[in-house]
């Protein structure tokens, strides 16, 4: 599982990204390690319900960077991967919450960022059905540092849906005036799109709006799953197989009503996050849940501290 892949920028010290440098040795090392099973025996094994042997590459969060840099790369060494996209920055062009949040701590200490939400928040903010338990569960295997922590889930997963949109607003004006025009080269284009589908790259869905699935109704995951669906196969034409990608991942982040919608949507598979093999088991009975590697877990995934000697460049 990867999300950014891409040169540093000075101006966003903080940005947790993987370097393309680093992402270009991870692939040289998969090669030489396991090997990469092709698109063709991943997607026979669901026939098979035997794992194939090797790496397949997920892309979460239908990225810029997913084109510049991955697909490219993936590309030249005649390699596919499974690209996951939210769909609805293309419906009202604005940075995802999540996405905000990313450019939020990328630019600034975690700590100022806390403290500005600090003053503009209190506990009947929250949705407090799931406190209790997204307090225990959320960003287990993440490094943050404590305020990162904070800023993380109270945006992402405390404060109700009804006021987040409100909150990121002031937060947005106040720290990242210019969202405009970095909105212009954060998201993969509806061509982009296109081009990869008709290249060799899976295209599946990762919900409308990233939110948590399991803090939504029955009703509202189903129309993220299907209207997310729909709309990729506005871009891409009809699907050859659906697949579906959790935000967030985690057993937190969905339930057996999201499982169920995705079956009967005639979604293929599904990708949680769960650091382990696909098995036999996985492939047989629990195709929704697949577990995958965050690339972190392996060899040149770690992300880099910024060093004016890495090739940079200017998003944002
Ligand atoms: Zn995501």
């Amino acid at each position: 599982m990867y999300h950014y892949v891409r040169p540093f920028n000075p101006k966003y010290p903080n940005f947790k990204n993987l370097h393309i440098d680093d992402f270009r040795k991870q692939l040289d090392y998969f090669q030489d390690e396991y090997g990469f099973c092709c698109k063709e025996e991943f997607l026979n094994s669901f026939k098979t319900g035997k794992p194939a042997d090797g790496v397949i590459l997920t892309f979460d969060d239908g990225l810029f960077c997913h084109y510049e840099y991955v697909y490219k790369e993936l590309k030249k060494r005649d390699l596919s991967g499974i690209f996951y996209i939210p769909t609805q920055p293309y419906v009202d062009s604005k940075i995802l919450d999540v996405h905000r949040t990313h450019l939020l701590l990328g630019k600034y200490e975690s700590k100022t960022v806390f403290e500005f939400l600090d003053k503009r928040i209190d506990d009947s903010l929250f949705d407090q059905s799931k406190l209790k338990e997204f307090r225990v569960l959320t960003y287990k295997t993440q490094e943050n540092d404590q305020y990162t922590l904070l800023v993380k889930r109270i945006l992402n997963y405390f404060i109700s849906y009804e006021h987040r949109e409100k909150v990121m607003n002031y937060l947005m004006e106040e720290f990242i005036p210019n969202e405009k025009e970095i909105l212009e080269s954060y998201y993969l284009t509806e061509d982009q799109i296109l081009e990869m589908h008709e290249n060799n790259m899976i295209i599946g869905s990762h919900t409308i709006n990233h939110p948590v699935m399991s803090r939504l109704n029955f009703e509202e995951q189903s129309i993220q799953v299907k209207n997310s669906f729909d709309f990729l196969e506005s871009i891409i034409g009809k699907f050859h197989h659906k697949t579906f990608c959790y935000p967030y991942g985690g057993f937190h982040s969905f339930t057996d009503e999201t499982e169920k919608i995705l079956s009967k949507e005639n979604c293929l598979y599904s990708f949680n996050v769960e650091q382990r093999d696909i098995e036999n088991i996985d492939l047989q009975s629990r195709p929704q849940a697949l577990p995958r590697y965050d690339c972190n877990q392996f060899p040149f995934g770690q992300v880099r501290e910024l060093s004016p000697t890495h090739n940079i460049a200017n998003w944002g």
